[in-house]
């Protein structure tokens, strides 16, 4: 099993996470983190340091929330590890507050910086729902 980033994460990219993990699992992209699950040990540490509860254990997926595990498999290959907490996204507050943002994964690419480019900073925040 493993523990899986989902939809609350986009865009709000906090990084509380990231520190409390003992074996380096998380991966950074430019507004999303995963999780490889070939390296979580499920030692659950990571889950209630999310401000947002994106993390979920595997088997408590909701079906809404099952792409992404297979998401955080692929992206976790893809993109650099994070070992190391730092600032959230500018305007993660107000993107923790948004439902849905699927739509919004940048799924290609890497960041290792906590500022967003041009293109995200100017994209609009959607009505909380
Ligand atoms: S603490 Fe939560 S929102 Fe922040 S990077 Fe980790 S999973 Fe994403
Ligand atoms: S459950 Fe544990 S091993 Fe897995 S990502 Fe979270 S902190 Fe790391």
């Amino acid at each position: 099993m493993t523990h899986v980033v989902t939809e609350a994460c986009i865009r709000c990219k906090y990084t509380h996470c990231v520190s409390m993990c003992p074996v380096d699992a998380f991966r950074e992209g430019p507004n999303f983190l995963v999780i490889d699950p070939e390296e979580c040990i499920d030692c659950t540490l990571c889950v209630a340091e999310c401000p947002v509860n994106a993390i979920v254990p595997e088997d408590e997926l909701t079906d809404g929330q099952r792409e992404y595990l297979a998401l955080n498999a692929t992206l976790a290959k893809a993109w650099p590890r994070i070992v190391e907490a730092h600032p959230a996204l500018p305007d993660a507050d107000e993107w923790a507050k948004v439902g849905e943002k699927r739509e919004w994964l940048e799924a290609s690419g890497t960041s290792h910086t906590s500022v967003a480019s041009p293109a995200i900073r100017q994209a609009p925040i959607p009505t909380v729902r």
